[in-house]
């Protein structure tokens, strides 16, 4: 793997090597910054449009005040928490605590960390389903955490259009990963790169095992407002017994087209709230304020407004742009029930071996590659989806390139005018 070169002298933590954190991340190497300004980015999940406006009114009325310009509670603030309650409360069937079962985090990102920092001991085994989102991995070993990875199996010998629903557990592959070193496991749902949204029976096998096994849950459930299709988003939290053992990851960033935010949430039970909070306290003392405001709108409108069930509706459409332009390819893909990622299966699109390739990309595997070639070729980018997998299973994650849908209509009817061109590639 690539490592960016470190003349220093002084030694660097070796946890940025267990956590692949010295490899240039995927999404500086196909940030729109290091391709031709003219590609359309479908790469890194951000959207190209605003937040609604009555959201970012909000902020703009919060920087005009002064307590919002200062520090907030390190819980998050009052409004915010209240409003983080009024959604919650009828999903989870609970009356939740404000002060002692929610925390504001900066971004969900820190929220995860925090939970890390809060609950591993060195060698504590996390186990995450693979493909993962990138960062689970590093989150995890600066924490002295070490990561098992059990596998999505994608539909052997698909063709064409085939549900995220068909990426499938093996119960016997997780049983077999628990050991006494085990601590946690994450579930991503609705999930980021497949877009599956697990099923009620899926994760009551995950909370069977949980409970057995005396694991603390991970839901990360930031991606909750899109689910399409009339899918049901179970949270695990809700199955019978799960509370206890369960912390719930939300995020504005996702929820209201507002990614740069970095305002999220969790929602758990005292005992796993109040040691996080003390993890994030120490790392980040408290998450922005004025934008804590806007989320805090944001959340307490989405009701009567029928935001979220708007706002999933022109997901769908989107949606659906990029999979009629891959059904006219007739590549395999995974057409996502939740998220805004679609996986394509690019094992046969061809591309020179002596393409001019950066050095970012050497060294990666043909997915890394087969992106650089269709961004530069087509001007549409993706993601390589071997970089959500483990070294040692990269080969599986090869197969595909995730591209985003979380961008406008016009811009992805262009986007896939310009993918019919990969036609001529695909042998
Ligand atoms: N969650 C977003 C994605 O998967 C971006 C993640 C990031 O840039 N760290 O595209």
């Amino acid at each position: 793997m690539a490592e960016v070169d470190h003349p220093s002298p002084v030694k660097f933590a070796s946890r940025l090597k267990d956590g692949r954190a010295l490899a240039e991340d995927v999404w500086s190497i196909y940030n729109v910054a290091n391709l031709p300004a003219d590609c359309i980015n479908l790469g890194q999940g951000y959207m190209n449009f605003a937040p609604p406006e009555w959201v970012k009114k909000a902020a703009e009325e919060a920087l005009d005040t002064v307590a919002a310009n200062h520090y907030s509670h390190p819980k998050g603030r009052m409004r915010l928490r209240q409003a983080i309650k009024k959604v919650y409360d009828p999903q989870l069937h609970r009356d939740l605590d404000v002060e002692k079962e929610i925390l504001v985090t900066s971004g969900a990102n820190e929220g995860q960390y925090s939970v890390f920092t809060a609950f591993l001991e060195q060698g504590d085994e996390v186990v995450m389903f693979e493909p993962f989102f990138d960062q689970y991995l590093a989150s995890v070993t600066f924490n002295g955490g070490v990561p098992i990875y059990v596998p999505l199996h994608p539909p052997a010998n698909a063709s064409g259009k085939f549900s995220s629903d068909e990426w499938k557990i093996n119960p016997e592959e997780l049983r077999a990963a628990i050991t006494p070193r085990t601590k946690m496991i994450i579930v991503n749902t609705p999930h980021n790169p497949v877009g599956k949204v697990f099923t009620r029976a899926e994760l009551e096998i995950i909370a069977h095992i949980a409970k057995e096994h005396n694991l603390l849950v991970m839901a990360d459930e930031v991606y909750d407002t899109l689910v399409f299709d009339g899918k049901e988003h179970v949270r695990i939290a809700t199955l019978p017994g799960m509370w206890d053992r369960t912390v719930t990851v939300g995020s504005a960033g996702k929820s209201f087209a507002a990614t740069g935010w970095r305002v999220g949430w969790l929602i758990g039970p005292e005992y796993i709230i109040r040691p996080t909070l003390a993890a994030s306290t120490r790392i980040v003392f408290c998450s922005n304020s004025p934008l804590q405001e806007a989320a805090a709108a944001g959340l307490e409108q989405v009701q009567e407004r029928k935001f979220f069930q708007t706002q999933t509706a022109e997901y769908a459409e989107r949606r659906n742009i990029l999979t009629d332009c891959f059904d006219t390819l007739g590549l395999p893909y995974t057409n996502p029930e939740g998220s805004y990622f679609i996986l394509l299966d690019i094992s046969r699109v061809k591309f020179p071996d002596d393409y001019p390739f950066p050095r970012s990309v050497l060294g990666r595997g043909r997915d890394f590659k087969a992106c650089w070639f269709i961004a530069l070729e087509v001007g549409v980018s993706s993601i390589p989806v071997s970089e959500f997998y483990c070294l040692e299973h990269a080969n599986i994650g090869e197969v595909y390139a995730r591209f985003s849908f979380c961008k406008d209509v016009d811009t992805l009817r262009h986007a896939s005018e310009r993918l019919k061109k990969l036609k001529q590639y695909i042998v």
